[in-house]
């Protein structure tokens, strides 16, 4: 299969999940995940219309970021090094960070943003599945983060990530995204100014449907898009 025809069928799952979760497809933005992964088959991509892509480092996003014709809307979603946050606030094709993990490390995006008089949005990633080697918050930290963020000028949050472990069958995920999406509902009834819940960013090549049937609206795909990546 190309990047095409793979692509196509994950169009296809979004939109089974959504309608079987009674969404429409529309409210699910699809991330295509392009580490690692060549600029002739993130093109491919490009020209099928996907216009989202997703990078976990940030010299890698740096040296693909001026390749394209295009206005890409990149997202960053691995984990992020406070002396590194410099290069993303000055990228203004840089439309998210998906992967806010400290309180340090907000106010590092906070202060770099004002540097540069833009605003930078960004999800707080959230450690539901409560693993050792992950990064995020735990769940009952959160709503204390955002206390502490709310008056933030010029880091704006927009919602929660999550990574769920890799399982052979998704259904063992799905209360991860269930807690994510139920953490959301929460931090909304606290009315915190200036945080929103719009968005949940959960879902990659192997859960995705069952993340979008918990109410995903960003979803992560890399490897069910472009293939196997190049571990070279
Ligand atoms: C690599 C990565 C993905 C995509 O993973 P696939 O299994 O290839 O879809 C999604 N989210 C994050 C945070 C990643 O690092």
């Amino acid at each position: 299969m190309n990047v095409k025809e793979r692509l196509a069928k994950v169009r296809e799952k979004v939109k089974v999940a959504a309608s079987r979760a009674g969404r429409s497809p529309e409210e699910i933005k699809l991330v295509a995940v392009s580490k690692r992964q060549g600029l002739d088959k993130i093109k491919n991509v490009l020209d099928e219309g996907i216009l989202d892509f997703g990078e976990s480092r940030v010299q890698e996003l740096r040296d693909k970021y001026d390749n394209f014709e295009q206005e890409i809307n990149w997202h960053m979603i691995g984990h992020l090094q406070r002396n590194k946050v410099k290069y993303l606030t000055r990228m203004d094709r840089c439309k998210l960070i998906h992967s806010v993990d400290s309180l340090r490390l907000a106010k590092k995006i906070n202060k770099r943003a004002k540097m540069e008089d833009r605003e930078s949005n960004v999800l707080v990633q959230v450690n539901t599945a409560e693993d050792e080697n992950k990064y995020g918050f735990m769940s009952e930290e959160v709503i204390e983060f955002l206390r502490e963020v709310s008056s933030f000028e010029y880091m704006k949050v927009k919602g929660l990530m999550t990574i769920a472990p890799y399982v052979e069958n998704p259904e063992e995920v799905r209360p991860y995204f269930r807690k994510l999406r139920e953490l959301a509902v929460k931090i909304e009834a606290e009315e915190i100014p200036g945080i929103e819940m719009k968005e949940l960013s959960m879902g990659m090549s192997n859960d995705l449907e069952v993340a979008i049937e918990e109410g995903a609206t960003i979803v992560r795909v890399g490897s069910a898009i472009f293939g196997p990546r190049d571990y070279e």
